[in-house]
């Protein structure tokens, strides 16, 4: 919902707002050159300019919208709004007040707040509230005001040279642009979970390399396919990043631990899927290791077992989900598009051994895993094979 003829959007950061001044100018360039991808990735013509401690985006009045969906969907973006410009003086603004409640006044009740960036202005954001508010009430038939509650609230932003007129906050994600943090790698099954868990390390601004093990014929083209689907979902957050991903072969390992690993079969799997990871860390030099895990979603994901698996390497391993439930993950993964993809059927067949250990300790996996089972992920890891999404 935007006032007529708003063509601007009114971008606000996060995060980069508690940065100190050198370091928050870098990443508004970066939030500017990160929205600005985005833009031009949908095809939206518009032009991001950094002013005051907001982004500007100048578009049309017939591609504000989607320039305004394209901006809340930027890392490191609190909310945007599509605003109309007009002079920063009080007939303008009640003028264009008085446009913006003919088209959009739904009859219940409304309340005008102001905000004065500019303290060398010759009117209060108290004027602006009470004269706009008049010019409101004028402007519709059976207007009521609400100044604690209302239904529609009128906003205007006065700086120096220019006054902008809105009715509507999107939320952003919030966090801090993409790029503003080191890489980590992302273990990505296309599951419900990691998708949704690489997001969150992606809002936090670190670019994530993901990493897909391909478990042979215990996963199959329909669980790669998921994971290839959820990985495009998210490189459409980031299209001025490299989302390559890293496909690890791990048919003949699962093969072996099916065959000779019993109780701690899935600990040991995962041991070796972080030890591959560590090896693909270093190779393109990322910090850390994210997966979809959260305590207790499965036996291989107690509060006992995530601290053995962690073991095996010496990268922190980021846990984003670690404390959601289910169903907050799937309305994350609804909300930012991967939870269709995530639930294609996969008929991967099963893997886990039928009585698993949910309370080891690292002395028990060790013994119950082969010698060579980190060479093996060593020798993976250098199979690796680049598949672009
Ligand atoms: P997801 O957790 O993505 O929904 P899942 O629940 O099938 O998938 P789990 O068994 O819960 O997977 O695995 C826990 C985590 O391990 C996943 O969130 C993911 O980070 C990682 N993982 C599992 N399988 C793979 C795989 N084949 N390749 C890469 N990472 C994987
Ligand atoms: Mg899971």
């Amino acid at each position: 919902m935007y006032p007529p003829g708003a063509d601007t959007v009114l971008v606000r950061h996060a995060d980069v707002g508690v940065k100190s001044g050198k370091v928050q100018t870098e990443m508004e360039r970066r939030l500017r050159d990160n929205l600005a991808a985005l833009l031009d990735s949908r095809g939206v013509d518009a032009d991001v300019e950094r002013r005051w401690s907001r982004l500007l985006v100048h578009a049309d009045e017939k591609n504000v919208d989607a320039a305004t969906d394209a901006a809340a969907d930027t890392f490191g973006v609190r909310s945007a709004s599509a605003a109309v410009v007009v002079d920063p003086d009080l007939d303008a603004i009640r003028s264009a007040l008085a446009d913006a409640a003919r088209t959009l006044y739904d009859g219940d009740t409304f309340a005008v707040r102001a905000r004065r960036a500019d303290k060398s202005l010759p009117f209060t954001s108290e004027d602006v509230e009470r004269q706009g508010g008049e010019a409101v009430w004028n402007a519709v038939d059976d207007p009521a005001v609400d100044l604690e509650d209302p239904d529609t609230t009128f906003r205007v932003e006065v700086r120096e040279s220019e006054a902008f007129v809105f009715v509507e906050k999107q939320a952003g994600p919030g966090g801090l642009p993409l790029g503003s943090q080191a890489p980590v790698v992302g273990l990505v099954s296309g599951g419900i979970d990691s998708p949704v868990a690489l997001w969150e390390v992606m809002k936090r601004g670190s670019p994530v390399v993901p990493v897909y093990l391909d478990l042979g014929d215990y996963g199959g083209p329909d669980h790669e396919a998921r994971a290839m689907e959820t990985v495009r979902r998210l490189s459409a957050y980031a299209p001025n990043f490299d989302v390559t991903v890293r496909k690890v072969p791990a048919g003949d390992v699962m093969d072996l631990l099916v065959e000779e690993v019993g109780p701690a079969r899935m600990l040991v799997y995962r041991r070796f899927m972080y030890r591959v990871a560590e090896h693909v860390a270093r190779d393109v030099d990322a910090c850390g290791i994210v997966t979809g895990e959260a305590i207790g979603q499965k036996s291989s994901q107690t509060a006992r077992n995530l601290g053995v698996t962690s073991a095996a390497t010496d990268l922190p391993v980021h846990r984003p989900l670690l404390t959601m439930d289910k169903t907050e993950i799937t309305d994350r993964a609804r909300d930012i598009g991967t939870f269709r993809d995530s639930t294609i059927p996969a008929g991967c067949n099963r893997v886990a051994p039928d009585f698993p250990e949910t309370n080891a300790t690292l002395g028990i996996v060790e013994n119950a895993e082969p010698d060579d089972l980190f060479k093996r992920a060593r020798e993976a890891a250098a199979n690796v094979e680049l598949v672009d999404v």
